[in-house]
């Protein structure tokens, strides 16, 4: 039994049946027999569906919001801009998969020689609750138009969406079972993993649920992505525009209420700076309207479940035992459910957990540094690499240290980090391997082949 528990009430909002063993198998083995006619379709024909799915995205997205602000506490504008986002990826892959996917001659001996991107077969999508659709198709729309089939496992609280989804495809005229959703615990994956049926699998999550899905698929030697959690760090430089830079910091830490893994976490400032940038900080912040995400002009909601605000509440007094300074909230309200309030942390140093792991919540880390090379180091002092963003009106100096030295997937010069499907979107260290999104995405669940006719 999977139970949606409204994150801004506690109460429940709708139990579901979990798919028993039997029905794992028969689904799965479903979308494998629908693979073989899907995969001799053309690009041309998964392009309409595709469109179509994008279409039926867009005319649905107050209620998906909706959906979404009642399983996971997202406030509607960012619900509403999400659905626009997941329609944007259709109309890319369905714009471009052809592109991406064309053979490609390359000189040889042979009479003729090329590569050729051939679809896998069943893809195993595990993932999170946080952007419960965005995740999902940025997965699934290079998945279909590849050729291949899809089969989700989504987090257990967002129930609604991941039958949503499966809904979505389906009167989209996909045919039956390309893409199925099963409503299934962590426990029951590795099954699904090992199932001779499954090619593949993707997991948009924690370290640790990738850490234990990289064990089970190689251990039957399937391929995985891993997009896994962050610690973005933030520079702002001494001749930073101010304004911009605290404004954008603001920004990203609290997109999704705080809960992205691409959201700025550590906000590492110059000394010089530093009292003004925090002032700013603190007023933008303070600015916030937190509330029921229902409301549409709330701008952060509560956190997704009461025991991830427990557990951010934990690493927030943590680093204030270690001599952090709270500036701005830190406090839990009693009967606010998972509400946690938008908190500013200070003097914040290496050894705190402010500093040294991911905070997925409204807490912003602010670290004072020296100099641009102390500030660097910090920034890459991290177990992760998904997103890095660097704030100076010096363009040339920030360009060349946004490329060569931030170590990170995304390095982002004057803007928050942020994905979009023309370009590719990972992490390195432990914030995972592969890439979604752009030609990666497309080309990570493809059979890359070589074709040589003598
Ligand atoms: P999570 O606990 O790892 O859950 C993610 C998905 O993995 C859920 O479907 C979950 O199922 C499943 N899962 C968890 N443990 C598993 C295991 N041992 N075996 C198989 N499946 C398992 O992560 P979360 O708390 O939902 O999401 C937050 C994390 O995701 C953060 O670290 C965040 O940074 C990261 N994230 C990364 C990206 C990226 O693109 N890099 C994007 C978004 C989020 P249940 O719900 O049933 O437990």
């Amino acid at each position: 039994m999977t139970e949606s528990i409204n994150p801004t009430t506690g109460k429940p909002n709708k139990s579901y049946s979990s798919h028993t063993k039997i029905e794992i198998d028969d689904k799965v083995d479903q979308t494998y027999n629908a693979w073989d006619s899907w995969r001799q379709t053309s690009f041309a024909e998964r392009s309409v569906m595709m469109r179509n799915a994008g279409r039926a995205l867009r005319n649905r997205k107050d209620e998906l919001a909706n959906l979404m602000a009642i399983e996971m506490g997202k406030p509607l504008k960012g619900g509403v801009a999400e659905i626009e986002k997941c329609a944007d990826a259709c109309s890319f892959y369905a714009d471009n998969a052809k592109r991406f996917l064309r053979d490609e001659p390359v000189k040889t001996d042979a009479g003729k020689s090329y590569i050729s991107y051939q679809p896998l077969g069943v893809i195993l999508a595990v993932m999170p609750w946080n952007f419960p659709f965005w995740q999902v198709f940025r997965f699934l729309a290079p998945c279909l138009m590849a050729g291949n089939c899809g089969i989700l496992k989504h987090a257990s609280n967002v129930p609604g969406c991941a039958l949503a989804i499966e809904d979505i495809i389906k009167k989209a005229g996909f045919p039956p079972f390309v893409f199925q959703t099963l409503l299934i615990d962590s426990k029951s994956v590795n099954a699904v993993i090992e199932n001779s049926k499954i090619s593949a699998v993707t997991l948009t999550g924690s370290v640790e649920a990738g850490k234990k899905i990289a064990e089970k698929a190689g251990s039957v030697l399937k391929k995985t992505v891993l997009e896994l959690g962050g610690s973005d760090a933030y520079i702002v430089l001494e001749d930073a525009d101010l304004d911009l830079a605290a404004e954008t910091c603001v920004n990203s830490r609290l997109i999704n209420s705080g809960q992205s893994c691409i959201a700025a976490k550590r906000f590492i400032v110059m000394e010089k700076v530093g009292k003004k940038f925090i002032e700013l900080f603190k007023d933008k912040m303070s600015a916030k309207v937190v509330g029921d995400p229902l409301n549409d002009k709330t701008d952060v909601g509560p956190l997704a479940r009461l025991d991830l605000r427990d557990e951010l509440h934990k690493q927030v007094e943590g680093s204030i035992q270690k001599g952090a300074i709270c500036i701005l909230g830190g406090k839990i309200e009693p009967g606010t459910h998972a509400f946690y309030p938008p908190t500013i942390l200070t003097n914040v140093k290496k050894g705190m957990p402010a500093y040294d792991e991911e905070l997925f919540g409204p807490v912003a880390s602010i670290i004072l540094a020296m100099n641009e090379n102390e500030a660097i180091n910090i920034a890459n002092d991290t177990v992760f690499g998904l997103g890095a963003a660097i704030f100076s009106r010096d363009i040339v100096k920030a360009e060349e240290i946004a490329a060569k030295r931030l170590q990170a997937g995304s390095c982002f010069v004057n803007s928050l980090v942020k994905s979009d499907p023309r370009l590719p979107f990972g992490g390195i260290k432990n914030s995972g391997y592969g890439r979604e999104l752009a030609a990666f995405g497309i080309r990570e669940f493809v059979n890359i082949k070589t074709v040589y006719v003598k």
